[in-house]
């Protein structure tokens, strides 16, 4: 006989998930958005309970319930915590889609904001060219100081924009794609994609130059995707607008065809390329995800190349998506510890507010979240001269910067002290 799946409510979430929640609260010191309200609606148990009131009990979809919601970092901290194993991220996810299709009036945005987020979305974030033409907008706008700081954005720098990646768009003639690492290529013979993403390309490519620059060392072959990577979708997943993510998804997977690593060097987008067997559900979708690896990861795995001791202080901050999601947050020190003198923080990897878009759309509750990071950060003290937090997502480091630290990527850190000569 076959099992009949129980029927679902109008969150269409998995009946499964959503009552493995027992109520125990240990994941309430985890939740960044209860620690600054302490609020129960506010908390993971809390917002799970209205969860289940909707889907089970025909509570209505309120607007106190889309706010609790919204109001949601999706740091998964509280997936981490979880001794029941609650995979909150899934229920956030599945709601957020649920409420973006939904009939509801308190989750039916305006129209204007609905035409402006489907050219956020859809236009902008879908199409690499269209943003990188409205970054070099914004960044003349910001000089002519027509944009507000409120607004949160980073000062954009010209080189940035400028500069160049060091590798070839595909994998050359004569290179086989559907090769696991270890083929003929790079002079110790790995072969690896590298995904370059939307804002973070756009914004703050050094990074990525920084990191082609280390995998170069490392002895890596070392291509871009071919057309199609314009976005890895996870804005739009955390904002469940899952079709428009899927319709990514599927062009991320093609323009990295074959069977060779694909290396990001975001955290964020790391995290979303790995779940788009889940996005998908599809073995194509699975077996991509496998291939996927942060650029800490897989510089650890294949072996750090030889760098110098720098005689510096690093803070090393883990953003959620590395530490909650991917759970890839201990390369960072095995790649860096042999150049710097690496500090922690004592938070247990507390998100600092920025989750994806979440700065711009809830600044009032991120600026406070990112107030206890900046108090941990004071304490271990990493606003000292010469001392620099690391961070491996780009989101986090805007974030951090905008309390006024130095921040880098793990990966500019490498390339800093690599010893002159390639090995
Ligand atoms: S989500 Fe997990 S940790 Fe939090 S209250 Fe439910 S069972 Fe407990
Ligand atoms: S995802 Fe983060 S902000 Fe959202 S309930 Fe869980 S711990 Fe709290």
């Amino acid at each position: 006989m076959p099992t009949v799946e129980p029927a679902r409510g109008p969150l269409r979430l998995n009946p499964e998930e959503l009552v493995t929640c027992v109520g125990c609260g240990l994941c309430l010191a985890h939740c960044p958005t209860y620690r600054v309200t302490g609020l129960e609606i506010a908390s993971p148990r809390g917002r799970i309970a209205a969860m289940r009131a909707v889907e089970e009990n025909a509570a209505p979809i309120s607007e106190a319930f889309v706010a609790a919601m919204d109001a949601c970092v999706q740091c998964r901290g509280c997936d981490a915590a979880c001794p029941s194993g609650v995979t909150f991220g899934h229920l956030m996810e599945d709601t957020r889609a649920a409420l973006v299709t939904s009939s509801a009036p308190a989750a039916t945005a305006p129209r204007w904001l609905r035409a402006f987020d489907w050219f956020g979305y859809r236009i902008v974030l879908g199409h690499h060219r269209v943003l990188v033409a409205l970054s070099w907008l914004l960044l003349i706008a910001q000089r002519l100081r027509f944009v507000p700081k409120r607004f949160g954005l980073p000062t954009l720098q010209v080189s940035a924009l400028r500069s160049k990646l060091d590798a070839p768009v595909g994998m050359p003639v004569g290179m086989p794609v559907g090769v696991p690492v270890g083929m003929p290529g790079g002079s110790t013979g790995h072969v690896a994609w590298f995904f370059t993403g939307c804002v973070m390309d756009a914004w703050q490519r050094p990074t990525h130059v920084a990191a082609l620059k280390v995998l170069k060392a490392a002895g890596v072959h070392v291509a871009l995707p071919m057309r199609g990577a314009d976005c890895c979708g996870a804005l739009h997943t955390h904002a469940g607008r899952r079709e428009e993510a899927r319709l990514l998804a599927h062009r991320v997977i093609a323009s990295m065809p074959g069977g060779a690593v694909i290396i990001v060097d975001s955290a964020g987008c790391g995290a979303a390329l790995k779940e788009y067997g889940r996005l998908l559900d599809t073995a194509e979708a699975r077996d991509f995800a496998a291939r996927v690896r942060d650029f800490s990861e897989y510089v650890v795995e294949i072996g750090v190349p030889a760098v110098r001791a720098t005689g510096r202080t690093v803070v090393v901050q883990d953003p959620c998506h590395l530490r909650h999601v991917q759970k890839a947050h201990l390369p960072v020190r095995t790649m860096l510890q042999g150049a710097y003198s690496l500090l922690e923080l004592d938070d247990d990897g507390l998100c600092c507010g920025a989750g994806g878009a979440y700065s711009m759309l809830q600044p009032a509750l991120s600026g406070e979240i990112r107030e206890r990071k900046a108090q941990a950060l004071h304490a271990i003290g990493a606003a000292n001269d010469g001392v620099v937090v690391c961070s491996a997502n780009p989101g986090c480091a805007i974030q951090l910067a905008q309390a006024g630290f130095t921040v880098c990527h793990p990966a500019e850190l490498l390339a800093e002290a690599l010893e002159e000569s390639p090995r």
